[in-house]
């Protein structure tokens, strides 16, 4: 389990690549941070003669440093940044043609969903939400004008896991691309593109970034010519990030490693007290040999990774009292930093779907999302144990 290999075809190392890929120490001052090029065009030799960059929406140094580092973590060739996870993800749908349609899931994050649906859907593209951790399902949505099937594994919030190689040989049988959102496992856990993906998509926001102070988003592929469609957009849209957000992040990479292994040792630790907990009806975390996708989980990813849910017994108030006791834990939306988070998903992150449909999704009133940091677990648990006696005794 904590045996993290090179990314297929690389020399060094994961935890090598995080810290250089993309940077070599500034050949003019030697400086071994790559510097913020804050710098929006740059002087040309002769009309049309730039050195590799010319306006900084198009192409900017620090940027590419960014780039390159994202793309060698995910074992790919094409690396793309963004001013935001979801600009990411609008760029994999600016590939589409109006008349195509989309295979997805039905628990996709909350910001896709709604770019799908009231945004795309207004472009003539159709939508067939199913269960992607079924790869029938997903089979049988597939239709002649398939273009994308699009999945994002593990879940959120129940922490379901999903089949990559299974999903992206049904997209490919039925001539799609597949795409997968691999925000909440990070390529040091799992790498879609060594499963057969064409696309993978990032929040950078989240654990690549890392310490909840930079909004970004990134696009790998291993295609020349999607990855040239994908810059193509990118220049033409403008969804980019500013040099200092790639510099956070690229600050952020450096040491995701270390950060992703205590994330998954305090989540494991944490879930399997949950398990026993006399108050708590189930936990969601992939690490548990009662989660259902557990063996899937096993042989997809490195480790389980920094996310798990709980079904508080009890009622919406309870849990709401629970989330809102929490002394270390903050209460808050987002996840993938250092300091741990906890919210409630049926009147927070899932609040705009219909209470009946949320019901049925398995987001029921008691349900809790935690984002585990780096915190000691000792004070994790105690305060988790604090927050449940009081809530619900
Ligand atoms: C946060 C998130 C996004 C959107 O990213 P932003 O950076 O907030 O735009 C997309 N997918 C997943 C899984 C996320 O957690």
């Amino acid at each position: 389990m904590d045996d993290h290999e090179a990314p297929e075809d690389q020399e060094f190392a994961f935890e090598t690549q995080a810290i250089h890929a993309g940077q070599e120490p500034d050949p003019r001052t030697g400086a071994v941070m790559t510097p913020i090029y804050a710098s929006t065009t740059f002087e040309q030799d002769a009309p049309g003669e730039d050195r590799g960059y010319e306006y900084s929406r198009t192409g900017n140094p620090t940027r590419a440093a960014l780039e390159a580092n994202v793309a060698a973590l995910e074992g790919g060739e094409y690396g793309r940044a963004f001013s935001s996870g979801m600009g990411s993800i609008n760029t994999v749908m600016n590939l589409l043609e109006a008349g195509d349609h989309v295979v997805t899931g039905d628990d996709v994050y909350g910001g896709t969903h709604r770019l799908f649906t009231q945004v795309y859907d207004q472009y003539d593209v159709e939508f067939s939400f199913v269960d992607t951790t079924d790869p029938d399902a997903v089979s049988e949505a597939i239709r002649p004008e398939t273009a994308l099937v699009w999945t994002e594994t593990p879940t959120n919030p129940l922490m379901r896991v999903v089949d990559i190689e299974a999903i992206a040989d049904i997209a490919h049988d039925g001539d799609a691309l597949c795409a997968v959102d691999n925000t909440f496992a990070t390529p040091y856990l799992q790498r879609p593109l060594e499963h057969g993906a064409d696309i993978v998509s990032h929040s950078l926001t989240k654990y690549l970034g890392g310490h909840s102070d930079v909004v970004g988003g990134a696009l790998v592929t291993n295609d020349g010519t999607i990855d040239e469609r994908i810059g193509f957009y990118q220049n033409s849209v403008g969804a980019t990030p500013d040099p200092f957000a790639c510099f956070l992040v690229l600050r952020g990479t450096k040491t995701l490693p270390v950060r992703m292994d205590r994330h998954c040792e305090n989540a494991r630790d944490l879930a399997s007290w949950l398990d026993g907990h006399p108050d708590v009806d189930e936990v969601f975390y992939p690490g548990l040999e009662s989660h259902p996708q557990h063996d899937v989980a096993a042989r997809q990813m490195d480790d389980f990774g920094g996310m798990l849910s709980f079904e508080l017994d009890g009622t919406l108030e309870e849990a709401s009292a629970l989330v809102s006791s929490t002394e270390v834990f903050t209460l808050a939306e987002s996840l993938g930093g250092v300091e741990s988070l906890v919210e409630q998903p049926a009147p927070m992150t899932h609040g705009a779907i219909p209470k009946e449909e949320r019901e049925a999704a398995g987001l029921t009133d008691g349900l809790i999302r935690v984002s585990v940091g780096l915190e000691s677990v000792d004070d994790l648990r105690d305060d988790l144990e604090q927050a449940i006696d009081g809530a619900v005794n």
